[in-house]
């Protein structure tokens, strides 16, 4: 389109695969059970009023952030949905941003839950978190009794869930997964003795959404798989996910070399024959991690080159020699697919040792974003 003949590089950002993705996810689900869609970090960096908005329309029930900033973003584009915060809150002053922008807090402490219940001024929905082995976040399992029994001598709370978050989902065959779904059991067990277990509660992120239904309780929380992108490979069989994102950058200029030519900072790549170079306009202040120098691929004219020398802060170099169309202005795809070749974020991370949300969360603020 017009406006893409500006544009250096950009990120792509496909709805449509979006709520394709929310339909597949509601479709391991029972019936009853609702999907919180988590688009913390402005959704993983695929943009958080769209892709929450998409997730809405497509079947998700209510939306998840990680901090007030990014629930207040959300009100004030206009979102209306239930919010929930992920991370707890401490001070008078965030209970009442909760309170103004009706978002629903997290609570983890004793402490929390008093600050919150004495400062809230009029009944508000908060969420309560019990550890039961993820170790970061949450009561202790073995006080959950006490902790559900003090939020509800506070008049001012109303429970609208409680919740846990597991350590090790995307190992299905886990010990540790084993421990936190009979701790959670106990749990519910003990709160539905002395009657006081929620209507809601859960505990799956997108690898217990998509495993084991038993995970599922009463709602899931659902990240990473709504952006198409599967926890572990082990996932890849549950249902067919779509990458909503693609990186792509244009050829800026295009050189010949001879043999021996030494390339970008360090030359710590040197050319071993003649070659046909590329420089393209995207380097790591955009998102590129520096460290996939002289480890990556790009995909031009549907085709497989290899990326060359050090990655800069707005420039990277590929090798098309095997290309000799290789114009300036073409446009080369880092991520996402060009004919029949594709290049995933979890191809980046397995080179980096790391995992594909990593990827996707770098692409935060310098790269605009074009959403279909
Ligand atoms: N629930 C909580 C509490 C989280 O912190 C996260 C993300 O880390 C999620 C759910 C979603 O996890 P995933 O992206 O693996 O689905």
């Amino acid at each position: 389109n017009g406006l893409d003949a500006t544009r250096r590089a950009w990120v792509e950002i496909d709805l449509d695969a979006l709520r394709q993705n929310v339909q597949h996810i509601r479709s391991r689900l029972a019936g009853r059970c609702r999907l919180l869609a988590v688009i913390k970090a402005d959704a993983y960096g695929h943009g958080a009023v769209a892709a929450g908005e998409a997730a809405l329309a497509a079947g998700a029930d209510c939306l998840g952030v990680a901090t007030l900033e990014e629930g207040i973003q959300l009100r004030e584009a206009g979102l209306g949905c239930a919010i929930v915060v992920l991370s707890p809150i401490h001070t008078p002053a965030e209970v009442k941003a909760v309170a103004h922008w009706r978002l629903e807090p997290t609570l983890c402490t004793p402490r929390q839950v008093l600050v919150c219940g004495e400062h809230l001024a009029r009944p508000h929905p908060i969420h309560l978190k019990i550890d039961t082995g993820m170790g970061r976040l949450g009561a202790p399992w073995s006080e959950a009794v006490a902790f559900v029994r003090l939020a509800r001598s506070q008049p001012q709370l109303q429970i609208a869930s409680l919740y846990s978050h597991l350590a090790t989902a995307d190992e299905p065959d886990s010990a540790a997964l084993a421990e936190q779904h009979r701790r959670f059991e106990q749990v519910l067990a003990a709160l539905k003795q002395e009657a006081l277990r929620p209507a809601c509660v859960h505990l799956a992120n997108s690898a217990a959404a998509l495993g084991d239904p038993s995970l599922h309780y009463d709602l899931v929380r659902v990240g990473m798989a709504l952006y198409g992108l599967y926890p572990a490979p082990i996932f890849c069989q549950t249902v067919p996910l779509q990458p909503v994102m693609q990186v792509r950058a244009r050829i800026t200029q295009v050189k010949d070399v001879p043999a021996g030519t030494g390339v970008s900072y360090g030359h710590t790549y040197r050319t071993t024959k003649d070659a046909r170079l590329a420089t393209v306009a995207i380097g790591y202040a955009d998102g590129v991690p520096r460290r996939l120098s002289n480890r990556m691929e790009a995909l031009l004219h549907g085709t497989r080159v290899p990326q060359v020398g050090t990655i800069t802060m707005d420039q990277l170099l590929i090798d098309c020699s095997q290309l000799p169309q290789a114009r300036e202005g073409d446009i080369v795809t880092l991520i996402g697919s060009d004919a029949a070749e594709t290049i995933g974020a979890d191809d980046w991370a397995t080179r980096l040792e790391t995992i594909a949300y990593e990827i996707v969360c770098g692409f935060k603020h310098r790269l605009p974003r074009i959403v279909r």
